[in-house]
């Protein structure tokens, strides 16, 4: 399989790495978990990236989860478009924050109230911050392999890229920081009824990701699920789901929607902001009206409920409403999922294939990944290997193990076929 010539990224590459720490501006994207340098992006076109040195790569990364309709989606680019010639930012407010507020609400079943910011991290942030502002407590449970964004208070045992690079704990985190976050093992119900039992009265709240991408793809328990539900509720804990990942993704509702399960607050980011830098945090009226200046719980943003950013969040929950296209994300999932764990079984290669609706990961690992234990037990060089043999073919997928792998809606059941064709090549050669 001859490689394609890189030279043009690995030229901006160097050049970014002069003038930015790692030539990157997030960590995820340096190629840190399979080793290389990263492609440099030309443009995307629906289900495809093109580089600098002219490849065009099918797709799998969605910039990490926002792009559940692909790239300049035409609805989402006319949405900007218009509101660009509007004006970028005015620091007032407009109609439009509420229209899509009042989008959200209808759509996540839980959340009656809702608070538009600019990062999956400042919403977690806020969450946080709200649990401890209206319970009045301190202690927060987070659970290893979770990922909330880079709060300090939450960068510990975190997945995503503090995974793959090995930084689970900042150096610049000050142990104060943390001294409140109980890290508890994920699916370990009896560590959190032990948790609840021993400091109930203390504890603010719970933040978890309810179907986890940042440690790989990590399915919660039934049980696991409603302890959390029941033991929250009967402590005066707020239970927090982190759905910057799952939200509009496993559902138009959410993992929520899905498992029929109603957390106190939910945090809200990536497709939410249609690919512009838009999250958002809600819940029940009475918890959010604790958010100032309804309330006492400082929170604030110059370019929150920014108008691109709200314009493009509105055509992306519109499209997904009108088009509902969950069921034809589960069924192109499936033809995945089908035909990757036929191919890995060809192979011989130890595996497990975790999906749930358009969310994926392909583990080199023996056992049912469980937990941030088990996840860490996979075989990362093989990864490594996979991944550049996939990129050999087309195929862009996330540059690390623990990063959840996604489908939009453009991709076609042929698109898939190829991806296995690719994946029986690249897992027949990887060894
Ligand atoms: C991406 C992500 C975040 C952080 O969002 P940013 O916009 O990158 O700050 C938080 N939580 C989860 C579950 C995520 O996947």
């Amino acid at each position: 399989m001859p490689v394609p010539s890189r030279v043009r990224s690995q030229q901006a590459f160097a050049r970014a790495c002069q003038v930015i720490p790692g030539g990157v501006n997030s960590p995820a994207r340096a190629f840190g978990g399979v080793g290389g340098n990263p492609l440099f992006i030309d443009k995307g076109e629906g289900a495809y990236l093109h580089d600098l040195d002219g490849h065009r790569y099918l797709d799998f990364v969605g910039s990490w989860g926002p792009l559940i309709l692909g790239h300049a989606h035409p609805r989402v680019v006319a949405a900007i478009e218009q509101a660009l010639r509007r004006g970028t930012t005015y620091g007032a407010p407009t109609e439009s924050e509420t229209e899509l507020a009042e989008l959200i609400i209808q759509a996540v079943p839980s959340i009656e109230m809702v608070r538009l910011v600019s990062s999956g991290t400042e919403a977690a942030m806020s969450a946080i911050r709200l649990a401890r502002g209206s319970t009045g407590r301190e202690v927060i449970i987070k659970f290893a392999g979770c990922y909330h964004g880079h709060v300090d208070s939450l960068l510990v045992a975190a997945g995503s890229s503090a995974t793959t690079l090995g930084v689970p704990n900042s150096p610049g985190v000050p142990r104060g920081a943390v001294a409140d976050t109980l890290v508890l093992r994920y699916n370990d119900t009896q560590a959190l009824e032990d948790a609840f039992r021993t400091q109930g009265a203390r504890i603010a709240g719970v933040i978890l990701e309810p179907v986890v991408g940042n440690m790989g793809l990590v399915i919660p328990t039934t049980e696991f699920r409603s302890a959390l539900r029941r033991l929250t509720h009967q402590h005066g804990a707020l239970l927090i789901y982190d759905e910057v990942m799952t939200g509009f993704r496993l559902a138009y509702g959410g993992a929520q929607e899905l498992f029929q399960e109603m957390p106190d607050v939910t945090v809200l980011g990536k497709i939410v902001g249609g690919g512009l830098p838009l999250a958002a945090y809600g819940g029940r009226a009475e918890v959010m009206k604790q958010v100032m200046p309804a309330g006492p719980v400082f929170q604030a943003g110059t370019l929150s409920g920014n108008p691109l950013a709200v314009a493009a969040g509105i055509a992306t929950l519109r499209e997904l409403r009108e088009q509902a296209p969950y069921p034809y994300l589960e069924q192109l999932g499936q033809r995945l999922a089908t035909g990757l764990i036929q191919a890995a079984k060809a192979s011989g290669l130890p595996h497990q294939l975790a999906r749930v609706g358009s969310m994926w990961t392909l583990f080199f690992n023996p056992d049912p990944v469980t937990d941030y234990e088990v996840a860490k037990r996979s075989d990362t060089a093989r990864f490594g290997r996979f991944f550049w043999a996939m990129m050999n073919r087309g195929c862009y997928l996330p540059c690390s193990q623990f990063e959840a792998a996604f489908l939009m809606t453009v991709h076609t059941e042929a698109q898939i076929d190829q991806t296995l064709a690719a994946a029986r090549e690249a897992l027949a050669e990887i060894g």
